[in-house]
Protein backbone atom coordinates (compact mmCIF):
# COMPACT_ATOMS: atom_id res chain seq x y z
CA UNK A 1 0.00 0.00 0.00
CA UNK A 2 2.84 2.13 -0.02
CA UNK A 3 3.27 4.98 2.70
CA UNK A 4 0.77 6.39 4.98
CA UNK A 5 0.65 9.85 4.14
CA UNK A 6 -2.21 10.40 1.58
CA UNK A 7 -1.52 11.22 -1.74
CA UNK A 8 -3.38 14.32 -3.83
CA UNK A 9 -5.47 11.87 -5.33
CA UNK A 10 -7.12 10.21 -1.96
CA UNK A 11 -8.02 14.24 -1.43
CA UNK A 12 -9.54 14.26 -4.38
CA UNK A 13 -11.43 11.12 -4.16
CA UNK A 14 -12.09 12.22 -0.47
CA UNK A 15 -14.33 15.44 -1.63
CA UNK A 16 -11.12 17.95 -0.35
CA UNK A 17 -9.27 18.95 -3.98
CA UNK A 18 -12.10 19.58 -6.34
CA UNK A 19 -11.75 17.65 -10.04
CA UNK A 20 -13.51 17.16 -12.86
CA UNK A 21 -15.50 13.98 -12.07
CA UNK A 22 -16.02 11.71 -14.97
CA UNK A 23 -17.18 8.51 -13.44
CA UNK A 24 -17.19 7.00 -10.01
CA UNK A 25 -17.98 3.54 -8.42
CA UNK A 26 -17.62 1.24 -5.34
CA UNK A 27 -13.72 0.77 -6.24
CA UNK A 28 -12.78 3.73 -8.74
CA UNK A 29 -12.90 7.12 -9.22
CA UNK A 30 -11.85 9.13 -12.64
CA UNK A 31 -11.36 12.94 -13.57
CA UNK A 32 -10.22 14.92 -16.20
CA UNK A 33 -6.50 15.55 -16.09
CA UNK A 34 -5.55 19.23 -15.35
CA UNK A 35 -3.14 19.29 -17.85
CA UNK A 36 -4.36 17.25 -20.73
CA UNK A 37 -2.47 16.37 -23.51
CA UNK A 38 -5.46 14.78 -25.86
CA UNK A 39 -8.67 16.40 -26.55
CA UNK A 40 -9.83 13.54 -23.77
CA UNK A 41 -7.51 12.92 -21.41
CA UNK A 42 -8.97 11.07 -17.79
CA UNK A 43 -7.30 9.77 -15.00
CA UNK A 44 -8.71 6.75 -13.43
CA UNK A 45 -7.88 5.78 -10.07
CA UNK A 46 -8.55 2.73 -7.68
CA UNK A 47 -9.89 4.37 -4.63
CA UNK A 48 -7.79 2.11 -2.46
CA UNK A 49 -4.25 2.74 -2.74
CA UNK A 50 -1.05 1.38 -4.88
CA UNK A 51 1.62 2.84 -5.38
CA UNK A 52 1.85 1.27 -9.18
CA UNK A 53 0.20 -0.75 -11.79
CA UNK A 54 2.80 -3.94 -10.57
CA UNK A 55 1.57 -3.31 -6.94
CA UNK A 56 -1.86 -3.18 -7.67
CA UNK A 57 -1.89 -6.39 -9.70
CA UNK A 58 0.06 -8.18 -7.31
CA UNK A 59 -1.78 -7.24 -4.54
CA UNK A 60 -5.60 -7.06 -5.77
CA UNK A 61 -6.17 -8.13 -9.58
CA UNK A 62 -9.60 -7.57 -8.96
CA UNK A 63 -8.98 -3.91 -8.49
CA UNK A 64 -6.97 -4.28 -11.26
CA UNK A 65 -9.47 -5.35 -13.76
CA UNK A 66 -11.76 -2.39 -12.08
CA UNK A 67 -9.51 -0.08 -13.29
CA UNK A 68 -9.56 -1.37 -16.73
CA UNK A 69 -13.73 -1.84 -17.09
CA UNK A 70 -13.92 2.00 -16.08
CA UNK A 71 -11.35 3.00 -18.28
CA UNK A 72 -13.47 1.70 -21.07
CA UNK A 73 -16.93 2.87 -19.50
CA UNK A 74 -14.98 6.21 -19.66
CA UNK A 75 -13.55 6.14 -23.41
CA UNK A 76 -17.62 5.04 -23.60
CA UNK A 77 -18.75 8.16 -21.89
CA UNK A 78 -16.07 10.58 -23.94
CA UNK A 79 -17.59 8.96 -27.37
CA UNK A 80 -14.04 7.10 -28.23
CA UNK A 81 -15.19 4.25 -27.95
CA UNK A 82 -15.39 3.55 -32.15
CA UNK A 83 -12.63 5.84 -32.89
CA UNK A 84 -9.75 4.77 -30.53
CA UNK A 85 -7.92 5.72 -26.98
CA UNK A 86 -4.79 4.80 -25.24
CA UNK A 87 -4.88 4.03 -22.11
CA UNK A 88 -0.79 4.39 -20.08
CA UNK A 89 0.41 3.38 -16.59
CA UNK A 90 3.45 5.75 -15.67
CA UNK A 91 5.23 3.94 -13.49
CA UNK A 92 8.58 5.50 -11.61
CA UNK A 93 10.84 7.64 -12.58
CA UNK A 94 12.14 7.43 -16.43
CA UNK A 95 8.48 7.48 -17.47
CA UNK A 96 7.82 10.74 -15.09
CA UNK A 97 5.38 9.12 -12.37
CA UNK A 98 4.60 12.25 -10.60
CA UNK A 99 1.57 10.80 -8.43
CA UNK A 100 2.49 7.58 -6.43
CA UNK A 101 -1.42 6.71 -6.03
CA UNK A 102 -1.74 3.92 -9.45
CA UNK A 103 -3.68 5.90 -11.85
CA UNK A 104 -4.25 5.19 -15.73
CA UNK A 105 -4.25 7.74 -18.23
CA UNK A 106 -6.98 7.52 -20.91
CA UNK A 107 -5.84 9.35 -24.23
CA UNK A 108 -7.96 9.88 -27.13
CA UNK A 109 -10.40 12.03 -29.10
CA UNK A 110 -7.68 12.88 -32.04
CA UNK A 111 -4.87 10.65 -33.50
CA UNK A 112 -2.15 10.09 -30.79
CA UNK A 113 1.33 10.53 -31.71
CA UNK A 114 4.02 7.06 -31.20
CA UNK A 115 5.43 7.97 -27.50
CA UNK A 116 9.03 7.21 -26.17
CA UNK A 117 12.19 8.49 -26.05
O1 LIG B 1 1.54 9.63 -14.50
P1 LIG B 1 1.78 10.84 -13.65
O2 LIG B 1 2.02 10.50 -12.19
O3 LIG B 1 2.81 11.77 -14.18
O4 LIG B 1 0.42 11.63 -13.76
C1 LIG B 1 -0.04 12.52 -12.81
C2 LIG B 1 -1.09 13.33 -13.52
O5 LIG B 1 -1.89 13.98 -12.56
C3 LIG B 1 -0.51 14.42 -14.43
O6 LIG B 1 -0.94 14.19 -15.77
C4 LIG B 1 -1.10 15.70 -13.85
O7 LIG B 1 -1.44 16.64 -14.84
C5 LIG B 1 -2.32 15.19 -13.11
N1 LIG B 1 -2.80 16.01 -12.01
C6 LIG B 1 -4.14 16.36 -11.97
N2 LIG B 1 -4.63 17.12 -10.93
C7 LIG B 1 -3.80 17.55 -9.97
C8 LIG B 1 -2.43 17.20 -10.00
C9 LIG B 1 -1.95 16.43 -11.04
O8 LIG B 1 -4.91 16.00 -12.86
N3 LIG B 1 -4.29 18.31 -8.99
Amino acid sequence: MGDSAETLFERIIGGEIPADVVYQDETTFAFRDIRPQAKVHVLVVPKTRYRNLGELAAADPRLLADVARTARKVAEIEGVLESGYRVVFNTDGDAGQTVFHVHAHVLGGEPLGFFGA
